[in-house]
């Protein structure tokens, strides 16, 4: 599979610190590629440089092998989609209004048209449809979160990051928004998403990549990925690996509680 984004060389320095070192990753279509790293790792600096919001100090980024600093930001914003993790909206708008922003990129193009399905499909796959005629404002956090999934599905791009979208969800949320982030790469697209629980990016990623201090620590399948030496070396807390469904489940090594 050829990359859809490529990044090489990557690096970030801000204020004299180094934020990420020398970063060498491909993002494929059809695939999910899970980052995930410790706090402060460089996830979302990395995913930022990824999608374009961020110009690296060193080294290049490409979007089907153009630079990406040559891509202006209208012809992005229909390449890519971004779920920040700061994706809050402070107006009053809609649920829908919400969601349908997702289409702005999209105006006076013939893809006008797509945007009643993408929307109707973008609130259906993130469970938001009782939500519609409601303020973003009032909503719960979990529910903010859902909605703002909702608008960068909505955009409908071939590429898609979300910087952890699953943060602020209930158990069958998480697994929902997984569901459909595996979705979206079965129909083709490349999604990359940050998130913290290593179980979750192991069962549904196809490829995950570790983010230690500014570095890439490796990449590769979940199994590949998640040892017990490594996941325990760069957490800094033993772990133990069990295997559901051929993928590895994550779980602490925890002292039994004393009687
Ligand atoms: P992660 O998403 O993995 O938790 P971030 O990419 O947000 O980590 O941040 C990586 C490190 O870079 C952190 O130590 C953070 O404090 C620092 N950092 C990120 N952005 C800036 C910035 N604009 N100025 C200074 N430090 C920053
Ligand atoms: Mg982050």
């Amino acid at each position: 599979m050829s990359a859809r984004i490529a990044a090489v060389g990557v690096s970030v320095v801000i204020d004299g610190q180094t934020i990420l070192a020398d970063i060498d990753l491909e993002i494929r279509a059809g695939e999910v590629l899970a980052l995930v790293g410790p706090n402060g790792a460089g996830k979302s600096t990395l995913l930022s440089v990824l999608s374009g919001d961020l110009r690296p100090t060193r080294g290049s980024v490409t979007v089907d092998g153009r630079d990406i600093r040559d891509i202006r930001h209208l012809e992005l914003a229909r390449l890519r989609s971004v779920l920040t993790q700061e994706n809050q909206v402070s107006f009053p708008f809609t649920v829908t209004e919400v969601v349908e922003m997702g289409r702005s990129p999209w105006q006076r193009t013939s893809s006008r048209d797509d945007d009643e399905r993408a929307i109707a499909e973008a609130i259906q796959a993130t469970d938001v449809s009782h939500l519609a005629a409601r303020r973003y404002t009032s909503l719960s956090g979990g529910e903010k979160a859902r909605v703002s999934l909702a608008r960068v599905l909505a955009q409908g791009t071939p590429t898609v990051f979300l910087d952890e979208p699953t943060a602020a969800l209930d158990l069958r949320h998480q697994e929902e928004v997984m569901t459909t982030a595996a979705g979206l790469a079965r129909s083709g697209r490349a999604v990359v998403v940050v998130v913290h629980d290593l179980s979750l990016a192991a069962a549904y990623a196809d490829r995950v990549a570790l983010v230690a201090s500014g570095r890439l620590e490796t990449a590769g399948t979940p199994t590949e990925v998640f040892t017990a030496e490594r996941v325990g070396r760069i957490y800094g807390l033993p772990v133990e690996v069990v295997t559901q469904n051929e993928r590895p489940v994550i779980l602490p090594v925890r002292a039994a509680p004393s009687a």
